[in-house]
């Protein structure tokens, strides 16, 4: 819910709905998964809904539906047609726009990843922002405003949009009954709750912290079964790149748990299932080799972007981790 992921902003935008001092354009700035688009349909819903309460949207009457179904005339949603937003897309938002009939009602319109669009667009929607055709407001959403036009941006009220913190990230991710041991994991692992929760709900990434925690105890073990391992058991999850790039994160989250537990840190231990183990692990480990085990880890995760094999990546690393923490 974006009441719990932006709770500042949406009760900002509540009172200014409340108030009825909307401003023109905004642009709301930030990385994925912080809730941009989310709050842009909160506050659509909160200008239209039937039974608002100071400012906020009720969720549940028919405006609010039509919105979050995007069925709702006024609210106008525009995206990257391939990779960009080309001059045609923003005709048509002004068309919509200025259309009889609509005159006088407030129309709000929201454009996702802003900096995609083209020199041409980005020039159609400026004149559009300097001289808005009625009661009109624009919700720019991008991941990164520094390839947005200055002239745009100026014309805009700027929110930069930031990740919840962990503890809330973890919260929200009970919230939605995922099991805390596992909650623990992908709040970590991502500051995303969107892909967090998407994890969550992925039998195969489920499967994949099973092996690659058996794999790791092998490994703790001094056991080079951890290298047939990686071609027996880790294999079927190399599916693709974002796969592997997940493996080689919860590998950094398994060194870093030992680290953490070393300097008994236990807050925010990712696989706080097997917190003993990693406990006993790294009190037997000293500190240095501790230290070196997260740097392989970042090293392998260099190599795993720029295209090498990712068995080889995986075995060399299992390899020097195995090294790094026994001899
Ligand atoms: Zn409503």
């Amino acid at each position: 819910m974006i009441t719990e992921l932006q709770p500042r902003l949406t009760n900002h935008f509540a009172e200014l709905i409340k108030a009825n001092k909307l401003s023109h354009a905004y642009l709301l700035a930030g990385p994925a998964g912080v809730g941009k688009k989310e709050l842009a349909l909160w506050v659509a819903q909160g200008i239209f809904c039937l039974h608002s309460q100071d400012g906020a949207p009720c969720r549940q009457c028919n405006n609010c539906q039509r919105i979050a179904q995007h069925e709702f005339s006024d609210v106008v949603e525009i995206a990257p047609d391939g990779n960009t937003i080309k001059v045609d897309q923003i005709r048509f938002l002004k068309a919509e726009f200025t259309k009889s009939g609509f005159e006088g009602r407030k129309k709000i319109f929201i454009i996702e990843d802003a900096e995609k669009m083209t020199a041409n667009a980005a020039n159609s929607l400026l004149k559009f922002l300097e001289e808005p055709s009625g009661d009109v407001s624009a919700f720019l959403l991008t991941q990164n405003a520094n390839l947005m036009l200055p002239t745009i941006i100026s014309r805009c009220q700027v929110f930069e949009l930031t990740a919840l913190a962990f503890e809330s990230r973890l919260e929200a991710l009970t919230a939605q009954n995922v099991p805390t041991a596992r909650a623990h994991i992908l709040a970590s692992l991502t500051d995303s709750l969107e892909q967090g929760l998407a994890l969550a709900e992925d039998e195969s990434f489920n499967e994949l912290l099973v092996d690659i925690w058996d794999w790791f105890k092998f490994i703790m073990n001094n056991d080079l079964r951890a290298f047939v391992n990686v071609s027996t058991q880790l294999k079927r999850h190399f599916t693709d790149k974002k796969r592997q790039a997940e493996i080689l994160d919860l590998i950094v989250l398994l060194t870093r748990d030992v680290m953490l537990l070393k300097f008994d840190e236990q807050t925010q231990v990712a696989f706080m299932a097997h917190q003993d183990e990693l406990v006993a692990f790294a009190n037997k480990l000293n500190t240095k080799r501790v230290c070196q085990a997260v740097e392989l880890v970042l090293a392998a995760r260099k190599l795993q972007a720029v295209n090498v094999s990712f068995q080889n990546i995986l075995e060399t690393l299992t390899l020097e981790l195995t090294s790094c923490y026994h001899e």
